[in-house]
């Protein structure tokens, strides 16, 4: 697709951000560019429309940015999978490994009913730990996963292997 080289060229990468050693994917750039935004945005909404979607689970916090809209135009709710304490309902939360040490993620369990169909958002995979936790939050509760979909993915890290039988689909693969 002849839109997908604009969005790739609209994303900054940083060296050691936010640490040294790190190449930062820096998606604010794309955000700038009106264009390679709505692109981006266009992009998915022409995968998941039709397919009987009904909950976009985004991930905190650049899966706050491409969901909502994402989930407007394919007419489903949008559900935040949210850092820990964030939520004020009741909560169903998951534990998941980082790089170092581990981080906890909430989701709100009356906001989802039981065989529903969610397409959760992120903006990259990288180890694919964060999306692993929320296709497991998402399942608890009886929810089938359809898909996970970023913008970017690190193919180094290996992300495809976590999420298993899992479908992701990526928008850029950054080596
Ligand atoms: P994973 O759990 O797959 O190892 O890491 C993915 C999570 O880390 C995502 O929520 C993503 O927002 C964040 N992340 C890790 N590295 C980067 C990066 O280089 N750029 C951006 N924008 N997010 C990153």
């Amino acid at each position: 697709d002849p839109r997908i080289s604009n969005i790739s060229s609209a994303i900054r990468v940083i060296p050691d951000f936010p640490k040294p050693g790190i190449i930062f994917q820096d998606i604010t750039t794309l955000l700038l560019d009106t264009k390679a935004f709505r692109d981006t945005i266009d992009l998915f909404v022409e995968r998941y429309r039709g397919k009987d979607i009904s909950v976009v689970a985004g991930i905190e916090a650049r899966g706050f940015i491409f969901g909502p809209p994402i989930a407007l135009a394919i007419g489903a709710k949008f559900v935040p999978m949210r850092k820990p304490n964030k939520l004020p309902g009741e909560v169903l939360s998951e534990e998941y490994s980082l790089e170092y040490g581990k981080d906890t993620m909430e989701m709100h369990v009356d906001a989802v009913k039981a065989g529903e169909r969610a397409l959760i958002i992120d903006d990259l995979v990288a180890t694919g730990g964060t999306l692993s936790a929320a296709i497991r939050l998402l399942e608890r509760v009886g929810v089938h996963v359809v898909e996970c979909a970023c913008v970017i993915e690190l193919p180094e890290l290996k992300g495809r292997e976590w999420l298993g039988e899992k479908p992701l689909f990526v928008l850029v693969s950054s080596t």
